[in-house]
């Protein structure tokens, strides 16, 4: 299998590593959205945020928290967006689960760009409750 991020665990392809240990990887996104831009994932390899199994996802979080403190220290970054993008509806391009953790500046021209909709009549309870009876 064909997967960037495991040829950088492996040492097969080249990274600007930030930091690692027995569990996780972190290293500097090639092309980031602000300087800093940071991956966060595990060795293993899972396609997506579901298929991590809860104690590799505990440290992946951890891991993530540390980096995030790491960019406000070191870059006086003023913000941070966690960002994971599931599926390819989501934007997901790289199937090997990844947290983005994207330095903010005020003012630094990045954007969700967020299109809020509102819920019609009853349409929020409707919702709520699909999403409770998969629980
Ligand atoms: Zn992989």
């Amino acid at each position: 299998m064909d997967c960037i991020f495991c040829d950088i665990i492996n040492k097969s392809a080249s990274a600007e590593v930030l930091f690692e240990n027995e569990k996780v990887i972190s290293f500097l996104d090639i092309r980031p959205i602000n300087y800093g831009h940071t991956l966060v994932i595990t060795k293993n390899h899972f396609d997506n945020f579901l298929l991590v199994p809860d104690d590799e996802l505990s440290e992946l979080i951890r891991v993530t928290k540390v980096m995030s403190n790491a960019i406000i220290k070191g870059l006086n970054s003023e913000g941070f967006n966690i960002v994971a993008n599931t599926g390819r509806a989501a934007g997901q391009s790289i199937f090997h689960f990844h947290f983005h953790i994207i330095p903010r500046f005020r003012n630094d021209n990045f954007s969700f760009k967020p299109n809020l909709k509102s819920y019609d009549n009853g349409s929020m309870k409707e919702f709520a409750e699909k999403i409770k009876m998969a629980l």
